[in-house]
């Protein structure tokens, strides 16, 4: 049996980041993925901003940047809009099979070994060492470590089968669905549109993520909890479009995606949870690739320390937890609470909104900043009070 110091579950860009920093901390890392190619489904908007790509030091390379956008306009029921134009790129549509590959190849040059279609089914633990037993090209092949990675997104399983748990409530989960389309027209190529309302994706956004001026994601997230399904609303929305209607679709993706949940640990022994797997999204709009990365240079430098003082015990690796919530946690709990405020609106308050507030004011909520999103509330709404009771609740 193989053995390695850290085995990461899942190369998604969780996994592949802290296969990266492991191996440039001199770890033997191990990142396995059940997948036969990395990054595909891409089960993704393939939306990254640039100030996350500036916080994780990725250059944007031609190669998967594909269409620089700079700001978003966001739709209300009667597609009155309000739009954020940066006029400078604020980020990404990005080509998400080519991005995940280069973090692969360069987690591989650091010295990382990467399998794909090397499926993780049991987890064990013996004499200080999780062995892990794997389904490998159709092979039954077993591999050792004193601390394993979770970053096997959603539907993780590695951390339940190791008595962590992660369950999560279906109304912190949203169901996506996305058609790749081509031969389409949308109104500027380089903004992010999102369109709200019960009716459009109760509790959720449709979105047209532009891949190029006739090229875009096209996709919905809508409450878990729904009982008609993601692709119903997705459809008739496409239908709704006469800039949709007639386009190709390329390629279908589906997936959950974790907004809320957040757990009170992220680590036990022998065990590190990340991205997905731990719920780190941004609850609002469903972005975690970032989030993913973030924590996953977190986690890693803590397990690092943990090979250096050869403690994998649950309270040395939940320094990682600390870490976390001071750096990104603590924000994204208060990002949730702005979420369920949004879940109490209904379409005639999202018309009074598209009226009454701007881009600017649209950050406030999409940042989490409670209180200047308080004082727009009441400055704003001043005619609306029945509207501003119901957001001032939420933002204390
Ligand atoms: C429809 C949709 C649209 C989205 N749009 C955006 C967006 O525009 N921008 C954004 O930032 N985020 C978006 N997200 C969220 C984003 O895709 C995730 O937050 C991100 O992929 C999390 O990365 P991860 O590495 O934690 O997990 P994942 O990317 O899910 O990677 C987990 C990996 O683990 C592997 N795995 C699972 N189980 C096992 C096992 N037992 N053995 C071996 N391998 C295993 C899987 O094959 C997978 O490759 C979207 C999500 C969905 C569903």
């Amino acid at each position: 049996m193989q053995e390695f110091d850290i085995i990461i579950i899942g190369a998604g860009p969780a996994g592949l980041r802290a296969a990266k920093v492991l191996a440039e901390g001199k770890a033997n890392v191990l990142c396995i993925d059940k997948k036969q190619e990395i990054g595909v489904p891409k089960r993704c908007g393939e939306g990254l901003g640039l100030s996350w790509m500036n916080r994780l030091g990725l250059k944007p390379d031609p190669k998967w940047c594909l269409q620089e956008i700079n700001g978003a306009a966001l739709y209300a029921p009667s597609m009155k809009s309000v739009k954020l134009n940066f006029k400078k790129v604020s980020g990404y549509i990005i080509e998400r099979r080519v991005f995940e590959k280069e973090l692969a190849k360069e987690a591989a040059s650091k010295g990382a070994m990467i399998r794909t279609k090397c499926h993780a089914s049991n987890f064990e633990r013996k004499n200080g060492k999780v062995i892990v037993s794997c389904v490998e090209r159709g092979e039954d092949v077993q591999y050792a470590a004193p601390l394993i990675i979770a970053a096997d997104g959603t539907e993780s399983l590695t951390a339940r089968k190791l008595g962590f748990d992660t369950k999560i409530g279906l109304n912190d989960i949203e169901s996506g669905y996305q058609y790749e389309m081509a031969n389409i027209s949308f109104e500027n190529p380089h903004l992010i549109n999102l369109f709200f309302g019960k009716e459009i994706a109760p509790r959720g956004y449709c979105w047209i993520f532009p891949k190029s001026d006739t090229c875009a994601n096209v996709g919905i997230g809508i409450a878990g909890s729904e009982p008609k399904t993601a692709k119903e609303y997705l459809d008739k929305f496409i239908k709704a479009h006469l800039g949709l209607r007639n386009g190709s679709i390329i390629e279908v993706n589906a997936g959950t995606i974790p907004v809320g949940g957040f757990l009170e640990e992220l680590a036990a022994d022998n065990l590190i949870v990340v991205g997905d797997a731990a719920h780190q999204v941004n609850p609002i709009h469903g972005g975690g690739i970032g989030i993913a990365m973030e924590a996953a240079t977190i986690a890693s430098k803590v397990a690092l320390k943990a090979l250096g003082k050869k403690d994998f015990g649950s309270k040395f690796l939940n320094q990682y937890t600390a870490e976390w919530y001071k750096t990104r946690g603590n924000k994204l709990k208060r990002i949730l609470k702005q979420r369920h405020m949004l879940e109490e609106l209904n379409d005639d308050n999202f018309e009074t909104l598209a009226n009454a507030i701007d881009g600017d004011d649209v950050m406030l909520i999409a940042e989490g900043d409670l209180k200047s999103s308080a004082k727009m509330v009441l400055k704003k709404l001043v005619r609306h009070p029945k509207l501003a009771k119901v957001m001032l609740k939420y933002l204390k």
